[in-house]
This record gives C-alpha cells, sequence and structure tokens, in this order.
C-alpha cells in the first residue's frame, strides 16, 4: 500500500546512491592528483612523442567500452583516454605538428578551464555573471583594438572560427537586406583558397543561392584587387547587386594574406561588407612582421580570428567581432519581455544577445588567464618567431637540390614540392607525403596548387623552434633518398590505401 506521503525515507537511498556525484575530500584528493599526474606526464612526454600515428583499431576499446550502472576507477578511466585518445591521430599539442594550421595548448588555458568548470559562473548574461561577462568584453575590446575598431564595435568569444564567421556573415546579410528575390542578385566576392567554412557559413544563413565570384589570385595567392573591381563593375552594370566581400589575412591553403588595404578601399567604394577571415592570421598583428604584412585591417566591417590556433589556446575558442555592435545586436537578437532593459546595458551587453547561443562555456577564462599571467611580449615574441621559422624553412629549402618552393611566405605558411628527375612528380609528393606520415615524428599536410601535388609546412603552435624545423628539413631530404633509391613498385602504399588522408584533407580544409 502507498503511504500516504509522510514516508520519506527512500529519499535518504537515494542520497546514498547519488553520492559519487559529489566526491568527499579524500576522493577530490585522489581526483585532482591522479589527472593532474595524467597531464604532467602528457606534457613531458610531448616532446618526444609522435606527431601523428595511425592505428588499426583507431581506439575502438572506447566504443567497447560501455557506459555502466556503477563507475570506473579514475586511473582505468585515465588509462582509456591515453590508449585511445591521447595516442592516437595528429598530436595537435606537439611542436612537430606542422600540417594544416596547428593549434596551441596553453597549460594556462587548461587551468582557465578547470577553474571556470568548477565555479560554472553563467557567462551569458550580464547581471548573473557581471565578472565573467566583462572579462569577455574586456578581451573583445581588447582584441577590437588591436585592429583600429571604434568603441561602438562588438563581438563574442565563439567555439571557432566557423561559427565566427557564420555570425558576421548573418550580420551582414541584416544590414544589407539580403533576403527573398534579392538573393540570386546579391553577390559574394571571395576567392578559391576563402576557406570553405564561408560557403558553409553563407548556406547555413540561407544564402546559398547568392552568386558568387571566385576572383583571380596573383602568383602570389592574393586576391587581385584589379580582378575585384573589374568583377564588381561587371556585376552592377548586369543589374546584380555586390554586397559582401569576404578577404583573408592568411588562407589556410597557402598562408597567403590579401591585400586587405586596397580590397576594402573598393568594397567601400562600391557600398560592400568588407568581412575579414583572420582565423589563422590575424593574431599575427601582434608583432612586427606581421604588422608589416596586415594593414588596413580598421576599414573592414567584421573581422574574426581563433584564438585556438595563433593565440595558442586549446581548441574551442575563436572570436568575431563587428565594427558596430548594433549590426551584430539586431542580426542575433531574441525577444522576451524579462529583456527590456537591454539596451541601456548596450555597453556590456553580453554574448546571448549577440551571438547564436545562450548558456555557454565561460571561455573568456582561458583567453584571459594566460594572457594575464603571461604577459604579451611571450605573444608577440612567439609569434614573431612562427614567421621567421617559416622564412627560415623557406630560405634552407632553396639551398637543397630538387626541392621547388611556393611564394616567399606572408606569414608562417611553406608550399614546396620535391621535382624528381624523371617520373611523375605528383606521385612522388605524394608518396613523399604518405612516408613523412608514416614516420611520424613530424607531421605535413599536403594541397593541390595549380593541379601540383604541393606540401605544406604550416608553423603555428608555440612548441615549434628552430630544432623542429631542422628536424623537419632532415627527414625530408631522408625520404626524399628512400624514394629516388627505390624501384617505383617498392615505393609506399597509393594515397588511396591511406585512411586519414581519405577521410579529412581537401585543399582548403
Ligand atoms: C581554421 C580556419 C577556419 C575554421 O575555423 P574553425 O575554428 O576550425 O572553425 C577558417 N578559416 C581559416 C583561414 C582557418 O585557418
Amino acid at each position: 500500500m502507498r503511504t500516504n506521503g509522510n514516508d520519506w525515507t527512500h529519499l535518504e537511498r537515494l542520497e546514498y546512491a547519488a553520492r559519487g556525484l559529489e566526491p568527499n575530500a579524500a576522493e577530490l584528493d585522489e581526483l585532482f592528483g591522479k589527472t593532474v599526474a595524467y597531464a604532467r606526464r602528457h606534457l613531458s612526454e610531448l616532446a618526444h612523442a609522435p606527431a601523428y600515428v595511425e592505428r588499426e583499431d583507431a581506439g575502438r576499446a572506447l566504443t567497447n567500452s560501455p557506459i555502466t550502472e556503477d563507475g570506473i576507477p579514475i586511473d582505468e578511466a585515465l588509462t582509456l583516454l591515453r590508449d585511445n585518445v591521447d595516442s592516437i591521430g595528429i598530436d595537435a599539442a606537439s611542436s612537430r605538428f606542422l600540417g594544416y594550421i596547428p593549434g596551441g595548448g596553453l597549460v594556462h588555458s587548461a587551468l582557465g578551464d578547470l577553474l571556470a568548470a568548477v565555479a560554472n559562473r553563467y557567462a551569458a548574461v550580464y547581471y548573473a555573471g557581471p565578472g565573467a561577462v566583462r572579462m569577455e568584453h574586456m578581451l573583445v575590446r581588447w582584441m577590437a583594438s588591436l585592429y583600429g575598431y571604434p568603441d561602438s564595435s562588438g563581438g563574442f568569444l565563439s567555439s571557432g572560427g566557423s561559427l565566427a564567421n557564420l555570425s558576421a556573415i548573418v550580420a551582414a546579410r541584416e544590414v544589407h537586406g539580403i533576403s527573398g528575390s534579392e538573393i540570386e542578385r546579391s553577390v559574394v566576392y571571395l576567392t578559391n583558397d576563402t576557406h570553405y567554412c564561408v560557403g558553409k557559413a553563407l548556406r547555413i544563413a540561407g544564402l546559398s543561392k547568392c552568386p558568387g565570384r571566385f576572383v583571380q589570385m596573383d602568383e602570389n595567392f592574393r586576391m587581385s584587387s584589379t580582378a575585384l573591381e573589374e568583377a564588381i563593375r561587371k556585376d552592377r552594370k548586369a543589374g546584380l547587386r555586390p554586397w559582401l566581400l569576404v578577404s583573408s589575412t592568411g588562407t589556410t591553403n597557402t598562408g597567403a594574406v590579401d591585400p586587405i588595404g586596397e580590397l576594402g578601399d573598393i568594397a567601400s567604394a562600391h557600398g560592400l561588407w568588407h568581412h575579414i577571415e583572420g582565423a589563422y592570421g590575424a593574431f599575427f598583428i601582434l608583432c612586427e612582421e606581421g604588422r608589416e604584412v596586415l594593414h588596413g585591417m580598421d576599414r573592414s566591417d567584421s573581422i574574426i580570428m581563433d584564438p585556438h590556433k595563433t593565440l595558442f589556446l586549446p581548441y574551442g575558442t575563436g572570436a568575431v567581432i563587428v565594427k558596430e555592435r548594433n549590426h551584430l545586436f539586431n542580426a542575433h537578437r531574441a525577444w522576451a519581455d524579462y529583456l527590456q532593459d537591454i539596451e541601456q546595458e548596450m555597453e556590456l551587453v553580453a554574448s546571448a544577445f549577440l551571438s547564436p547561443e545562450l548558456t555557454k562555456h565561460f571561455r573568456a577564462l582561458r583567453m584571459w588567464l594566460p594572457l594575464k599571467v603571461i604577459g604579451l611580449a611571450a605573444f608577440r615574441a612567439a609569434l614573431s618567431e612562427k614567421i621567421q621559422l617559416a622564412r627560415y624553412f623557406h630560405e634552407r629549402l632553396q639551398q637543397m637540390p630538387g626541392f621547388e618552393v611556393g611564394p616567399y611566405p606572408d606569414l608562417s605558411v611553406v608550399t614546396f614540392r620535391y621535382v624528381p628527375p624523371r617520373g611523375d612528380a605528383n606521385l612522388f609528393n605524394q608518396q613523399l607525403t604518405d612516408l613523412i606520415h608514416a614516420d611520424g615524428r613530424v607531421f605535413l599536410s599536403s594541397t593541390l596548387l595549380q593541379d601540383k601535388l604541393t606540401l605544406r609546412l604550416a608553423v603555428v603552435c608555440f612548441r615549434t623552434h628552430r630544432d623542429h624545423i631542422d628536424l623537419t628539413l632532415e627527414i625530408l631530404l631522408e625520404k626524399v633518398e628512400m624514394l629516388l633509391d627505390l624501384p617505383a613498385d617498392k615505393r609506399p602504399a597509393a594515397p588511396d590505401s591511406h585512411v586519414f588522408r581519405v577521410a579529412s584533407s581537401t585543399n582548403t580544409s
């Protein structure tokens, strides 16, 4: 028989059964101790761990270890993590990961994440987390100041560059009223090397029917300003409506920086929104070498950057800044009566009203803590070093017979290939890439440039120094010699047997 509600003893049973959610002091010590020991060990082994490991099982034990009613000891969980996650694939924290656009992994950020998660402050709404919102604001203001954006600009920390681009594009769409039948006559200008997430963002924003003009690039893979101007004039003559220019401060493909100032002047003369895709390169503005290449950014309408790339943060932090905060606000605002005071707080308007997210990870702390504790000077030096290392590699490679290099690097990406004395050069460079991947000490990626299979070296990780570039040069020589010695039928497996590349490589990834 059911009791009349006075018997609540089962609550004690539930409380007891749920106690695992709140570790006691001794359990906390164990959790912290073992997890920190794991992290410390991981860091200490990083210097010698391979940059890339391809393993047959691809961590399948993880799938085969089900979620169960009873937990497992932290040691066992950490072992699963080590064996099935942290030891396979690309080691994105490695000094020798030089493919695509490498990431970072500042340990200060990891500690910031820990603190953010433990305190679980609400970073989306000002009154709920004034300190958390203020911290994000302060970082956005700092970034805005790097590019000469005014106080009326605004932005937020996103999960990455892709979502940052999406928000900027949605803001541009709203300001220019691109909807309905206007879409098909509203033209977007970009290049073949514009990151593919821009096309994806346009599609998500309902703008896939906008005509896209892939503006011609010059011999250095930078958007040609004369070609842009011509394309805009032609479209205008045809009765179309040019509305969006997407320029890049460092393409993923070749690292080329578009002539931002010139392009921006053309865009503003014709009333286009100028969006700068700076996921990879925008933070190079912090160093002298970067400033020489990145000018005219102040005249744009929006900029994105990826702190998880060139500010060396761990993955999960991008940023967008729009010159007029109101444009971002109008594009993302969602109304509820209880938000009526929001306009008065415009100075400190929180990301909930500027971005697609509401509740979110308190990302600001992982960015603020390293900037505050380490200080900017080290960031400037590291960025400067990355550019210098790319130039060093570019120069050294030219002294190695048989190697052909791409343009002098605008920032920190170098493209190159080996031209074999005979045989198919594309096949040779594919095999060279495969041998490097199989070796695993360094990781380089490849791309197609004007149908030529080309290798890329991207120096972005803060841990990458001259030794690692020298090692890369040595490995390149070693592998080329191996390939030249081997008869064709003894060379490494053909590209399509390479699981990793098939799954994730495109020339704009
Ligand atoms: C990495 C990258 C992106 C995509 O950013 P995510 O942070 O991966 O979403 C966009 N553009 C460029 C140039 C990039 O390097």
